[in-house]
């Protein structure tokens, strides 16, 4: 089996990338219609078609290009093309909603850098298909790949409304904030048909349960009316995910989430009608988008957001291939710059496992990165006040609680 940490440097990953997968031939090459206004069309980090090798087939509208393999399987199957013989091209795959009975919801979180002690995903994959997600590695346990299974086939846990309440019902559970969003996105496009998020949070608001959110989708404000209700007992506070205001960036890394413009209106009206607003700016990419936090920032303010974070983009696991292909398939002519510029940032590597250091990275762009986010942060106010999740009214119902 292919292990990408066997590969020592890059230029070896350049070659066997594309020959992970043969069955995920595309046909389709990326389009570059640019709908940014007039001061972002000035941005030095543009993508055009141009720069992109002509040869090179490419899934529009998906992050992943590859399906990379399942370290946890033993067998697996592939189509092979046999040139001049076999030639065919397959069309890209619609996504495919897994829908299951799961045993549980809520989910003890064991890292220690990552600020939350519990959380819970309504469903497994995500269809917005950032090519950096962390939450690619973790799609291999449900079997599949982290590449582009990761995006198309997405497991729903349809019960999930229901499991919440009967954990919440357990005499042992001693109220603490829960995460919605600490692996997946709850808003992802799965929502729009299961709504299995707006389930949860009514489920919370009954017990008073207090939840963070974390979200690259607009959606999130079609639940304004039940947010407002909890933000009033100070039971959710909301982080709204901005990488770049590049919309040709933007949708080609994350492709099926809402712009930036998009999202710094769900920033305003939320926090218009009452609810605690944050933007995360996560991951910062050396190269490609780290030149952009200022700006988010002050966006975020300007709309509404009180509070911040970052992360420091980072390889683990099968990302490292994926977001490897990606990168030099996307941007040639700069890809070897921000290939070593990652590596420069976490001891030599482009994965890091180290607690502390991982989502921050280390070496002089990491630092410049962490320097402009607290000058920045103390410049539009951010983190200023002293605020949490009110842990104190949660409440189980009676007997009526139980019939669910
Ligand atoms: S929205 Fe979040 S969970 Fe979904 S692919 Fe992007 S980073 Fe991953």
């Amino acid at each position: 089996m292919l292990n990408p940490a066997n590969h020592k440097n890059h230029k070896n990953l350049r070659s066997i990338a594309p020959s992970l997968s043969p069955c995920l031939r595309g046909s389709k090459k990326p389009t570059n219609k640019s709908i940014m206004s007039a001061p972002l069309q000035q941005d030095h980090y543009k993508v055009s078609v141009k720069q992109k090798d002509e040869n090179a087939q490419y899934h529009a509208g998906r992050g992943a290009q590859i399906n990379t393999r399942n370290r946890f399987l033993k067998t697996e199957t592939t189509k092979e093309h046999i040139e001049g013989i076999d030639d065919w091209e397959e069309t890209a795959l619609p996504t495919q909603y897994i829908e299951q009975e799961s045993k549980t919801i809520v989910n003890t979180v064991e890292s220690p850098d990552v600020g939350m002690s519990y959380s819970m995903n309504p469903y497994a994959g995500c269809e917005h298909g950032c090519i950096y997600c962390y939450a690619r590695n973790v799609h291999e346990y449900w079997g599949y790949s982290a590449g582009m299974d990761f995006e198309q086939k997405i497991i729903v846990k349809k019960n999930a409304p229901q499991l919440l309440r009967k954990f919440l019902m357990h005499p042992k559970w001693e109220c603490r904030p829960i995460m919605l969003s600490g692996n997946t996105d709850c808003y992802q496009p799965a929502e729009q048909k299961y709504r299995l998020t707006r389930g949860l949070l009514e489920v919370c608001n009954e017990f008073n349960q207090p939840v963070g959110i974390l979200t690259k989708n607009a959606w999130i404000l079609k639940d304004k009316d039940v947010l407002q209700e909890m933000a009033k007992k100070q039971l959710v506070s909301a982080m709204v995910s901005i990488t770049s205001f590049n919309e040709d960036l933007r949708r080609i890394m994350e492709p099926r989430t809402t712009t930036a413009k998009q999202k710094l209106k769900v920033i305003e009206e939320l926090s218009n009608a009452g609810v605690r607003m944050g933007i995360m700016m996560g991951p910062m990419i050396p190269g490609l988008n780290e030149h952009e936090m200022q700006r988010i920032m002050k966006a975020a303010r300007d709309n509404g957001a009180t509070f911040t974070a970052y992360t420091f983009i980072r390889l683990n696991g099968a990302i490292k291939l994926l977001f490897h292909d990606w990168l030099y398939k996307n941007f040639p002519d700069r890809a070897d710059k921000v290939w070593h510029l990652i590596e420069q940032s976490h001891d030599g590597k482009v994965n890091d496992t180290r607690w502390g250091v991982r989502m921050r990275g280390e070496g002089n762009i990491a630092q410049m990165v962490a320097q402009q986010y607290k000058k920045y942060g103390k410049l539009y106010g951010m983190n200023a006040e002293d605020w949490s999740l009110n842990t104190s009214i949660f409440r189980r119902p009676g007997a009526q609680g139980k019939l669910f």
